[in-house]
């Protein structure tokens, strides 16, 4: 950990290490916000996140851990609450993919990634929400997919896993709306991120082409939804799915 007591807000990013985590991060920073990066494999990307968003907050920090493993994540939030202090916003980001034929999937590669995208997140909710209720205030943001709202062939478990996401909002706003806790939805189409490295120049042009705002997005169009549903001007929103697809799904 390389932060320090703050009196700012404190934000909890899962998967912040790079693509749309990175960008939530920074966007967040900006905002006086410090920041929790959360990160498994990439720890020279957070290093280098956490020096960047330095600048904006110094009072934040860097923090590994599995989301799908609940000890490390209890054991993440406990390092965070005593470096950064309590966490008022969890930004439940962190998700893997794969491609292919379900029937080709292992059980092994299913159950992995629905522990990380689904569990992963309420393994996250779980460990912040004795304080956020404490507390009564707290901000939930799950990071799901189009996928999740529509489905997609070649990606039925992470479909399934980001849809398990939606309904797991839609239920916790309910449940924690009474004790002063907003949780919301993203549901991002096709962001520019490692995620999709498998695309190629004229793959990205032909989605572009059938996209209605004719482009792919950047981790700042999320980011800056997340900024927005974490404000007062969405103090009256909650359990709600916010599409940020250039209106890919409508
Ligand atoms: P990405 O570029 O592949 O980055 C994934 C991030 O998740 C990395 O920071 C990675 O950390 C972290 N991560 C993966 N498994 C983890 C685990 N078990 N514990 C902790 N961190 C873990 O992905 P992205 O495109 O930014 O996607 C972010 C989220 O948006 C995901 O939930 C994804 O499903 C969703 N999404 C993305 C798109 C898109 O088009 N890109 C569209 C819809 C939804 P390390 O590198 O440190 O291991």
């Amino acid at each position: 950990m390389l932060g320090v007591k703050s009196v700012s807000k404190v934000a909890l990013i899962t998967g912040a290490s790079r693509g749309i985590g990175r960008g939530i991060a920074i966007e967040l920073a900006k905002s006086g916000i410090s920041v929790a990066i959360n990160y498994l494999s990439s720890y020279e990307n957070a290093r280098e996140l956490l020096c960047e968003i330095k600048s904006f907050n110094p009072n934040s920090g860097i923090y590994k851990a599995d989301i799908s493993n609940e000890l490390e994540v209890s054991e993440m939030v406990h390092k965070i609450e005593s470096d950064l202090g309590e966490i008022d916003i969890l930004v439940n980001n962190a998700g893997i993919s794969q491609i292919g034929l379900f029937q080709d999937m292992t059980s092994s590669e299913r159950d992995r990634m629905i522990g990380v995208n689904l569990i992963g997140a309420m393994n996250l909710t779980k460990a912040v929400l004795a304080k956020m209720i404490h507390n009564k205030s707290g901000d939930i943001i799950n990071i799901s997919s189009m996928w999740g709202e529509i489905g997609a062939s070649c990606e039925v478990v992470y479909s399934a896993s980001k849809a398990g996401l939606i309904g797991f909002t839609k239920a916790l706003a309910k449940e924690l709306g009474p004790s002063g806790i907003r949780v919301n939805c993203i549901s991002p189409g096709v962001i520019d991120t490692d995620m999709n490295s498998n695309l190629s120049a004229d793959d990205i042009k032909a989605l572009s082409d059938d996209i209605p705002l004719k482009r792919i997005g950047t981790p700042d169009d999320i980011a800056k939804a997340v900024k927005f549903l974490i404000s007062d001007s969405a103090k009256y929103i909650t359990g709600q799915v916010l599409s940020v697809s250039g209106g890919m799904v409508i």
